[in-house]
């Protein structure tokens, strides 16, 4: 099969700059097709935290301002692991160290229409004939909002297949209607079938409406977004589009997540190791201010604090949960509201409920393998991280039927245990008494030895690494290839 030359754009990338899932995703599906033969770079904004990792970035192009709004940039060649990176250097848009998206004070950037507008004006330059650099992309696969722009440019201006990957279609990336001249764009791409989206331009959705391809992170989720609950005003268009529409499910690093080799753990262990486990349990609740126990179910969660991640519910449990024989260590960062409810659970409960605010890597993977039990109740979830790693964790999930977990999490039952599937715990439904019932339906199962054990087994002897999800997409950009050529 002929090698394709592929530009992935992101907005973050692990380790460097990462928020959440799209930054692990960044790091590891470009190393997966670049293993696979492909000609894939990387086109990610020289954030400070870039700008130190390569002080050695070569100067690969000059940009000249392409639109009224936009800036001259340049563009910098470096390699990580022999995968080459384009860095879109602007100063005066990346270079504020923190959170890429947000201020100091957790406010949307106010340019950040130019700052994402930019990256992918810059990215469907390099799909097109003429590309600032020797290399041509023939392939152009945008990620979220904050690249979907180039599909747009592409359309109007032509070029490459393009395919646009929905991370999380709650963030659409409106702005105002003054922005499509700053960006260059045409007047008359402002149709309720262009990027104009109830009065804004939305990126997501001028992206969702031009790229020649569209996948999501999952298969459920492929779906659900096509429904009014799930799609914030985009099932329409979805549902227009399904043709060109895939669900790939997400593959997480299964050398970074390994627990039989993971530096951050004191006991390593492995499928058929699993009484190692143990030592992480009762390191983890020393180090977290917990009772040292092992009879207690410990319940781990590692999560932003929103309200889609679903963990009110465990603040509405509070009795139940003190009623329990468990304890519960939470990793997170995020709404006030929740943080607040979250250390007063902590006070409420000392060396039962231990919370720590903040993001910290490491004390994550030491949840993942001190716990018994992983929380991730999200109300809607396109693929999920957290449950991939509870699983090869040996630690199975209690999750609720939708997205991802849908696709990764199967629910203990004889039928399950005796095929072999049975991975975890699902919420019957919605109900804060749902999730109090799954918790303890895991208090009760756990003394059950053997059970338990082939639960933990299921979850980690399935393969999640990203070969297949890498295979996937290579179709996918395949399958875009041929469509734009159709197309012209
Ligand atoms: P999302 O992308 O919606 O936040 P995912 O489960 O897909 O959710 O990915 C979350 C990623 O961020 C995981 O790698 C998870 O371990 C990590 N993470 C989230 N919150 C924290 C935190 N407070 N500390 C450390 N890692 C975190």
């Amino acid at each position: 099969m002929s090698q394709l030359s592929i530009l992935f754009v992101t907005s973050e990338m692990a380790p460097w700059v990462k928020t959440g899932g799209l930054g692990d995703v960044s790091a590891a599906l470009p190393a997966a097709l670049h293993k696979a033969g492909h000609d894939v770079r990387v086109l990610i904004p020289n954030y400070p935290a870039l700008q130190a990792a390569f002080p050695q970035a070569r100067l690969a192009a000059q940009l000249p301002a392409l639109a009224p709004g936009l800036p001259p940039a340049r563009l910098l060649s470096a390699e990580t692991a022999g995968l080459p990176l384009l860095l879109l250097d602007c100063p005066e848009l990346y270079g504020n160290a923190g959170n890429p998206y947000l201020d100091d004070h957790g406010h949307d950037r106010q340019d950040n229409p130019i700052r994402f507008g930019l990256l992918s004006r810059i990215a469907a330059l390099l799909g097109q004939a003429h590309s600032p650099i020797d290399w041509q992309a023939n392939v152009v696969h945008v990620n979220d909002w904050q690249s979907a722009m180039a599909p747009v440019y592409l359309h109007f201006e032509g070029g490459s297949a393009s395919v646009v990957t929905v991370h999380n279609i709650a963030f659409m990336g409106c702005f105002g209607h003054e922005y499509l001249a700053s960006l260059g764009l045409p007047q008359h791409a402002w149709r309720f079938d262009g990027v104009e989206f109830h009065g804004q331009l939305s990126f997501l959705k001028a992206g969702l409406q031009f790229a020649t391809r569209i996948s999501t992170v999952s298969p459920t989720y492929a779906r659900e977004i096509q429904d009014e609950h799930f799609g914030y005003g985009l099932a329409p268009l979805m549902r227009h589009r399904e043709s060109a529409l895939r669900g790939i499910l997400n593959g997480i690093d299964t050398e970074i997540w390994n627990p039989s080799t993971d530096p951050e753990l004191v006991s390593h262990y492995a499928a058929n190791r699993l009484a190692a486990k143990r030592k992480n349990k009762s390191a983890l609740q020393e180090e977290m201010g917990l009772e040292v126990a092992d009879d207690v179910t410990l319940f781990g969660v590692i999560s932003r604090l929103t309200h889609q991640k679903g963990l009110d519910l465990l603040l509405t449990i509070q009795d139940g949960m003190a009623a329990l024989p468990m304890q519960l260590a939470v990793l997170g960062s995020g709404e006030r509201d929740l943080e607040a409810g979250f250390s007063a659970l902590a006070k409420r409960y000392p060396g039962k409920i231990a919370v720590k605010l903040g993001f910290d890597e490491a004390l994550a993977h030491r949840i993942e393998a001190g716990a018994d039990c992983f929380l991730m109740p999200s109300r809607f979830e396109p693929c999920g991280l957290n449950q991939m790693y509870s699983l090869r964790y040996g630690t199975p999930p209690i999750v609720r039927a939708t997205g991802g977990l849908a696709d990764t999490v199967v629910d203990v039952s004889e039928e399950t245990l005796a095929n072999m599937t049975a991975n975890g715990f699902v919420l019957r439904d919605d109900t804060p008494h749902a999730m109090w019932l799954a918790m303890e339906r895991v208090c009760r199962s756990r003394p059950d030895k053997r059970q338990w054990l082939r639960i933990q087994q299921n979850g980690m002897r399935r393969d999640f690494s990203w070969k297949q999800a890498a295979h996937d997409y290579i179709s996918l950009y395949r399958d875009a290839i041929s469509a734009r050529e159709l197309e012209r």
